[in-house]
């Protein structure tokens, strides 16, 4: 976690698995982004991000499920018992990127209103060099 930052707490409907979401950014004054892809939509997905904020994801054994779709360079995580989308990852090498679904937050109804997005429309090269922008740089998945 990162002192003096407070922490939006959230994850899946079972509880398998649990997110940690250290940021700066105040919900009542973000706007999640509404991605416009078919799978976002089907899940009223919107996402959150935050280049210096730090996300700690915990899943129970081998109930985080990986789903790739479109440009194959992100990993959508799913749980694997009750099917919630909790986030999204691209993965460098070491490093690791993600953004958070609000929709899985305690704080989801604390948000501002969505904004459209559709990053269906940018290049796998446009798309990786906006989320490694943009998304949370400091991702710890731990089993
Ligand atoms: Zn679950």
């Amino acid at each position: 976690m990162i002192a003096g930052h407070p922490t939006l707490e959230g994850g899946c409907h079972c509880g398998a698995i649990t997110l940690a979401f250290s940021t700066a950014l105040t919900p009542e004054t973000t706007s999640p982004r509404a991605c416009d892809c078919g799978f976002c939509r089907a899940h009223g997905a919107a996402w959150i991000s935050d280049p210096a904020g730090q996300l700690v994801i915990r899943a129970q054994a081998d109930r985080l499920r990986r789903y790739r779709q479109g440009s194959l360079a992100a990993q959508f995580l799913l749980c694997g018992e009750c099917g919630v989308l909790v986030g999204v990852l691209h993965e460098d090498g070491e490093r690791g990127y993600a953004a958070v679904n609000t929709a899985c937050l305690d704080a989801r109804d604390a948000f501002a209103a969505s904004v459209p997005a559709s990053p269906q429309t940018l290049s796998a090269d446009e798309k990786t060099a906006r989320w490694r922008q943009l998304w949370v740089g400091d991702v710890r998945l731990l089993g």
